[in-house]
């Protein structure tokens, strides 16, 4: 039998990197239920608390009323309608971009523009703690992948300079399981003076950073001459779901006629652009829920400090703490889950080896009293942690 599936699945568990799916039984809220209980959950993406928005749900169920239900088919044939043009119109206003094409997820959209843009012969350079969707779209194009070491110019110009044909240099904006930021202006200097194109999939950042919660490029002012190729998702601080690429004429229009998982997939579904274009309006205008969730971070920054907690260099609402061992995070994460708190253990492969963590996500829906209810527990697993 060659497909030994069961010896898959020991060894999976035997290396505490089983996963199981929580059965969420509620909207996405900070007060969640979760397998039959109620939880105070700290590891949702919904960093703005727009996925439950009334308004979000209203335009949702009148653009379900006005458009339907399906997409009914590929963009190319007669899947692009009305609410995905306003949609992408609207996006690349608010990024400030020629034109934006929108797609069905994130990780479609990265796997769209890179194999559109470089092939066999071609270069695409990774920062190492990418988001797995920009590594699989790097191997998927056929390129020569070079992935060079977290954040680091050196070992960037190093491969900048024995890189191939046409070079893309691919980073996460904000890194998904870190929470610290890429120095985006130095590596968009460095891609200029080797002549290649800097792709940002800032799918942390789009409505956290920035005044209007443009993102890490409106945070250091950078244009699409920096950077030509800017990536946002949408299920995240926009709440809903897909995704969008923005950039030159030129970009958009080539993806439309190259870009196989563009091409090749229905369109979303109307409605979901109809509720978008409501979560965009809430995320450029209201401007307290960026400064609400600015105060949670540094609360729980401070607190977690106090405690002795080994925090990540994260300006963001993604606050790790390094745990290293997979049972150990696992046995926290449990830890928490008796006290009524949901936080996530990521492990490897998520994650490089040895760095299992707790990914603790705040949210502008959370409150300061629910932060310090999170401190106050992990005070108590800290200890229990230190008598193993
Ligand atoms: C979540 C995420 C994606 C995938 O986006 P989906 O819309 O969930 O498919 C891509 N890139 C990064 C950096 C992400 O964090």
């Amino acid at each position: 039998m060659s497909f030994d599936l069961a010896a898959r699945l020991a060894a999976r568990r035997a290396d505490n990197l089983y996963r199981q799916r929580p059965l969420l039984q509620s909207p996405q809220g900070p007060v969640v239920q979760v397998d039959g209980q109620e939880y105070l959950a700290f590891s949702s993406n919904d960093y703005l608390g727009l996925a439950n928005h009334p308004q979000v749900v209203e335009a949702m169920q009148q653009g379900a009323a006005r458009w339907g239900v399906g997409g009914g088919a590929s963009h190319l044939v007669i899947g692009h309608s009305e609410p995905h043009h306003q949609l992408e119109q609207a996006l690349a206003e608010f990024t400030g971009r020629e034109r934006v094409l929108l797609l069905s997820s994130g990780y479609i959209a990265n796997l769209a523009v890179i194999t559109a843009l470089v092939g066999k012969g071609d270069s695409v350079l990774h920062d190492r703690l990418n988001h797995a969707s920009l590594l699989d779209a790097g191997l998927l194009s056929g390129a020569r992948f070079s992935r060079y070491l977290h954040n680091d110019l050196n070992s960037l110009q190093q491969r900048l300079h024995k890189a191939q044909g046409n070079r893309l240099l691919v980073t996460d904006g904000v890194f998904s399981m870190d929470g610290d930021l890429a120095h985006l202006p130095e590596l968009a200097a460095q891609a200029k003076a080797h002549n290649a194109w800097l792709m940002v999939d800032d799918a942390h950042g789009f409505g956290v950073l920035g005044n209007t919660g443009g993102g890490l490029v409106e945070h250091y002012g950078l244009s699409t001459e920096d950077v030509p190729v800017l990536v946002g998702t949408l299920g995240k601080s926009f709440g809903t779901s897909g995704a969008f690429v923005a950039g030159s004429e030129e970009l958009i229009e080539t993806l439309i006629q190259f870009a196989r998982p563009y091409i090749y997939t229905t369109s979303s579904p109307p409605a979901v652009a109809c509720a978008t274009l409501a979560s965009l309006h809430l995320l450029q205008t209201e401007h307290w829920r960026r400064e609400h969730l600015q105060q949670l971070i540094a609360q729980f920054r401070q607190g977690a400090q106090a405690l002795g907690l080994n925090l990540m260099d994260s300006p963001t609402p993604i606050q790790p703490i390094i745990i290293g061992d997979s049972g150990k995070a696992m046995a926290i994460s449990a830890q928490l889950r008796a006290q009524g708190i949901l936080v996530g253990a990521i492990r490897p492969p998520t994650v490089p080896a040895g760095s299992a963590r707790l990914r603790i996500t705040l949210t502008a829906a959370h409150s300061s009293e629910q932060v310090q209810r999170l401190l106050d527990a992990l005070a108590l697993c800290q200890l229990e942690a230190a008598d193993e």
